[in-house]
């Protein structure tokens, strides 16, 4: 584990729990003694770490925030470049960008678990935290069976359901949900914050509405501003939306369309089945395609695929 915060130790607690030997890098000195006074196996030497990690042969895995990639991938290009590599980014245009830079792509499956709090840091991380939740094993073009298989069992040992998704479908659908709900929250507060009394009043709406405005400020700024691209389409969607309910209530029209829409399109998200995708056999030929469109169709891995060459 590269990186021992909120997404980075709840990996690591999770995988151990599962049994596998698991060892990690984290910079401050603090969450190295932390973790290891919570028994697990840290180290603030990211090249002793690497140095372990090549030598085990062992799967890395990237918990630090899009700004720190270039380094640590320096670090890897130089010390642990034929090792497996995954990360768990909230965007994944701009990863695989970068490793593709660093000579890294052929062992690199891109990851993203959808689970999260608003807290950050090796304390907050939590064994459980990626129990039943979405995982993002990525299926571009150029990813490898094996690597494939070896990221998407390790979410599975998390207790993950693994979504198979190309990285710019992936981009897309993170900006409508994740980050456009970021920028929304981030508005939503600041706003009330101007308002006497409102925070006396606010209840559940403001609470619900503003959560993920208490995620730490830089995690936001690093996951919108590198989906930027994706981000600004949807954005623009949901601004003529709200300019749309402006006009109607200057005009003291009803809001009919503007509400049904939201209300619907909730109430679907709320009926939103996940078939089970079984019968993909990962490297055979077309497997990456036909698992990209079974994601995109809401399909979800709970168990180990059949590989290729392999009896199960
Ligand atoms: P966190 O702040 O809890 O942990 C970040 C970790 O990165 C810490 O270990 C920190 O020491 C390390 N780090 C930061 N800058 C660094 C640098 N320059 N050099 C070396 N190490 C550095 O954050 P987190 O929530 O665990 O986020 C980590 C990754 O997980 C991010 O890429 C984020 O997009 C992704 N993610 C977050 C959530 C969430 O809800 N917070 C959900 C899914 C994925």
């Amino acid at each position: 584990m590269i990186g021992l915060g909120l997404i980075g130790g709840s990996v690591m607690r999770a995988a151990a729990a599962a049994g596998r030997e698991v060892f990690g890098y984290n910079r401050s000195v603090e969450s190295v003694q932390a973790a290891t006074a919570d028994g697990f196996d840290a180290t603030e030497n990211l090249d002793d770490a690497l140095r372990r990690a090549s030598d085990e042969r062992a799967l890395i895995v990237l918990a630090v925030p899009v700004p720190a990639l270039p380094l640590m991938l320096d670090h890897i290009r130089r010390t642990a470049p034929d090792c497996s590599l995954t990360d768990v980014t909230s965007v994944k245009g701009a990863v695989l960008q970068e490793v593709r830079s660093f000579g890294l792509l052929d062992r690199f499956v891109g990851g993203h678990p959808m689970a999260g709090t608003a807290h950050s840091g090796w304390e907050a991380g939590d064994a459980q935290l990626f129990v039943g939740a979405p995982w993002v094993v990525s299926v571009d073009d150029h990813v490898d069976p094996d690597v494939w298989v070896q990221v998407s069992l390790l979410a599975l040992d998390c207790g993950a359901v693994v979504v198979p998704a190309r990285s710019d479908e992936h981009d897309t659908a993170a900006a409508t949900i994740s980050h456009l709900p970021h920028l929304l929250a981030e508005a939503l507060a600041a706003t009330a914050g101007e308002v006497p009394l409102a925070f006396a009043l606010a209840a559940g709406s403001f609470r619900d509405g503003t959560r993920v405005a208490a995620t730490a400020p830089d995690l936001v700024r690093a996951m919108c501003e590198a989906n930027a691209d994706q981000l600004l389409p949807v954005l623009d969607q949901a601004l003529e939306r709200l300019h749309h309910a402006r006009e109607l209530l200057a005009g003291h029209q009803p809001l009919t369309d503007f509400v049904d829409q939201g209300h619907a399109a909730r109430v679907r998200y709320d009926s939103f089945t996940r078939p089970d995708i079984v019968t993909t056999v990962v490297g055979a030929p077309g497997w990456r395609e036909e698992l990209a469109a079974a994601g995109r169709a809401g399909g979800v891995i709970r168990s180990a695929l059949p590989v290729l060459g392999t009896r199960e």
